[in-house]
């Protein structure tokens, strides 16, 4: 804890408050200044010698290493990673990614990838990481037996994402990384959806959490940034990786997202409860054949979502019963309050359509429990605006739907 000693442990909103705010890095100020630094200068000849020798947050060194603006952004973003060393940031979520897997694979490796990934993991393993020599195979992460049978002695990291991106399903995450531990692999989660606030991924067994800050995080659509913590050891590997591969964020988008942080259980909260009112809504329409929100009772990975997360999010997707993709985009064009575009985690409500058979390759698209009809989907990222106002406007763009 960074913030004054107290004798009891704090609970999760009086930690976000004082979290990252060094007094020693930054002086009195409530927030930490935006330090503007490529140039540090020394004392001496002698200091500049000694500059280099220690490479951690709260030494200057040059701008590749950070100043008080990133050190406390991820100083904040450890201290609300139980079993975190570390963070290191990146310039982007995808930054993020790519940063942590050249940082633990080696030409010859073979990395595993939970099959409803984040497309752009995907292309990072048929694209990048193959050129580089390493071997990507995606596997469904519902299907344990298949999961372990999928190690072989070059096995050296697995990607987990879960809710998975588009379709949602929920994975069993303290089993996937204990069966990675098993084997021999690195487990890497991508934590976006859920933060640690809803996913504590190293104290469930997982090696390395990352997140795409641009979306919960920042929260306000103002930013790009990605993170990842880790224990002592792998935490320092990713940091000297991160500044071979000459990775570094802004001071202006480390102000903006610690102010953000700020927040982010409220936001968090806010957009959950919605999130619920809408999937709850969306759930006793005809015109809807399943809505994939994890945090709705009943829906697909409910009961695994209860058992392993503390909080969910605002976004979730629903699938049409029957209809088409012209249907489909008629609805989401058809809609006033929620904007088209991708991203999500800002305070303003999102849709897009999702065709989730097309970014995956071990998983059937639409899952058994569906027809083949009922296969085109929205994704929705719920905001702060009321959710009666945006069931309303959902409702007048189904009308949308149900005409010829
Ligand atoms: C958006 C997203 C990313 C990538 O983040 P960028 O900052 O857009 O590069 C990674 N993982 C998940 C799950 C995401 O939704």
């Amino acid at each position: 804890m960074s913030t004054k000693n107290a004798s009891a442990p704090l609970q999760e909103a009086t930690v976000i408050v004082g979290a990252g705010r060094r007094a020693e890095w930054t002086g009195p100020v409530v927030n930490p200044p935006v330090w503007r630094a490529s140039t540090h200068l020394y004392e001496n000849t002698a200091a500049l010698a000694q500059g280099p020798r220690v490479n951690e947050d709260g030494r200057f060194f040059y701008g590749r290493r950070g100043a008080p603006t990133q050190w406390a952004l991820a100083d904040a973003l450890t201290t609300l990673e139980p079993g975190a060393a570390g963070t290191v940031l990146y310039p982007s979520g995808v930054a993020a990614i790519t940063g942590v897997m050249l940082t633990l694979l080696r030409p010859g490796d073979v990395l595993l990838i939970t099959d409803n990934a984040y497309d752009p993991s995907r292309s990072m393993g048929t694209g990048l990481l193959t050129d580089f020599g390493v071997e990507t195979r995606f596997f469904d992460p519902l299907d344990l037996d298949g999961y372990a049978a999928a190690f072989c002695e070059r096995t050296r990291a697995v990607l987990i994402e879960a809710p998975g991106s588009l379709s949602m399903e929920v994975a069993d995450v303290p089993a996937l990384a204990r069966i990675a531990r098993e084997k021999g692999a690195i487990s890497v989660l991508d934590n976006t959806w859920a933060s640690p606030l809803g996913f504590a991924g190293l104290q469930r067994g997982v090696d390395i959490v990352l997140m795409a800050l641009t979306k919960h995080v920042g929260g306000h659509s103002d930013l790009m940034m990605g993170s990842a913590s880790a224990g002592p050891e792998l935490h320092a590997k990713l940091r000297e990786r991160a500044q071979q591969l000459g990775n570094i964020v802004s001071p202006d988008d480390a102000a903006l997202a610690l102010r953000g942080l700020r927040t982010l259980h409220l936001r968090l909260a806010q957009e959950t409860q919605s999130a619920l009112a809408v999937a709850r809504w969306l759930s006793t329409r005809p015109e809807v054949a399943q809505v994939l929100c994890p945090m709705l009772p009943g829906a697909p990975g409910h009961d695994i979502w209860k058992r392993d997360f503390t909080g969910g999010c605002g976004l979730f997707s629903f699938v049409f019963r029957g209809g088409d993709a012209a249907a489909r985009n008629r609805f989401i064009d058809a809609l006033k309050l929620f904007g088209i575009g991708y991203s999500w985690g800002g305070f303003e409500s999102l849709a897009i359509p999702i065709e989730p058979s097309r970014h995956r390759s071990v998983m059937p698209w639409p899952p058994s429990a569906l027809r083949p009809e009922d296969r085109h989907g929205v994704r929705l990222a719920i905001g702060l605006e009321d959710p009666v106002d945006l069931i309303a406007d959902l409702e007048q763009a189904l009308g949308e739907w149900r005409r010829e």
